[in-house]
C-alpha cells in the first residue's frame, strides 16, 4: 500500500462511521445573543458564542453574561459542569456551602448533582464560559429561584 492510501485506511479504523472530519469556527457575530428565560434566571442575562459538540461528543456551553446582581436558579448538572470567569466579579454557592466570590481567570467544577447556583456580583456584572457535558441529551436540571436573601443582598 502507498502512504497516503495506507493513512486513510489508519484514519479510518480509527474514527467512527459517521464521524464529523470539518473544524468548524463559528465566527462571533454569526449568532444572535440570547436572553437567560425568567423562570430559570434572576436579572438581566445574556448568552453568546454557544457551541456543542458533534457526533459522540457531549460538550456544549456558551458564554453567559450576568449584569449586577443577576443570577441562575438553584441547579444541578447531570455530568457536571465548569465555568471559566473572563470579566468583572460573581459568585457561586454550593447549597451547602457559603457563597464564593469568583473572578476572571478563575474556573469552577460543579460535579455532577451537586445543587448551585451562580451569578454576578451585586454591584458588578460578571462574564464566564460554561462547558458541561449531557446525559440522555439533558445538561442541567433546574430548580426554585435564589432568593435575595441567599443571594447574600
Ligand atoms: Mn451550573
Amino acid at each position: 500500500m502507498k502512504p497516503a492510501i495506507l493513512a486513510t485506511a489508519m484514519l479510518a479504523v480509527a474514527l467512527p462511521a459517521q464521524a464529523d472530519t470539518e473544524i468548524v469556527v463559528t465566527r462571533v457575530g454569526s449568532q444572535p445573543s440570547t436572553v437567560g428565560p425568567s423562570e430559570n434566571f434572576t436579572g438581566a442575562v445574556r448568552v453568546d458564542s454557544r457551541f456543542k459538540g458533534t457526533g459522540l461528543a457531549r460538550i456544549s456551553g456558551g458564554t453567559v453574561t450576568f449584569e449586577p446582581g443577576a443570577r441562575t436558579a438553584w441547579h444541578t448538572h447531570p455530568l457536571g459542569q465548569t465555568l471559566i470567569v473572563t470579566a468583572g466579579v460573581g459568585r457561586v454557592q454550593h447549597w451547602e456551602g457559603p457563597v464564593q466570590e469568583i473572578r476572571p481567570g478563575d474556573t469552577v467544577w460543579i460535579p455532577p448533582g451537586v445543587k448551585h447556583w451562580h451569578g454576578a456580583a451585586a454591584d458588578i456584572g460578571m462574564s464566564h464560559i460554561a462547558f458541561s457535558e449531557a446525559l440522555d441529551g439533558k445538561t442541567v436540571d433546574w430548580m426554585e429561584q435564589v432568593t435575595d436573601e441567599q443571594y447574600g443582598r
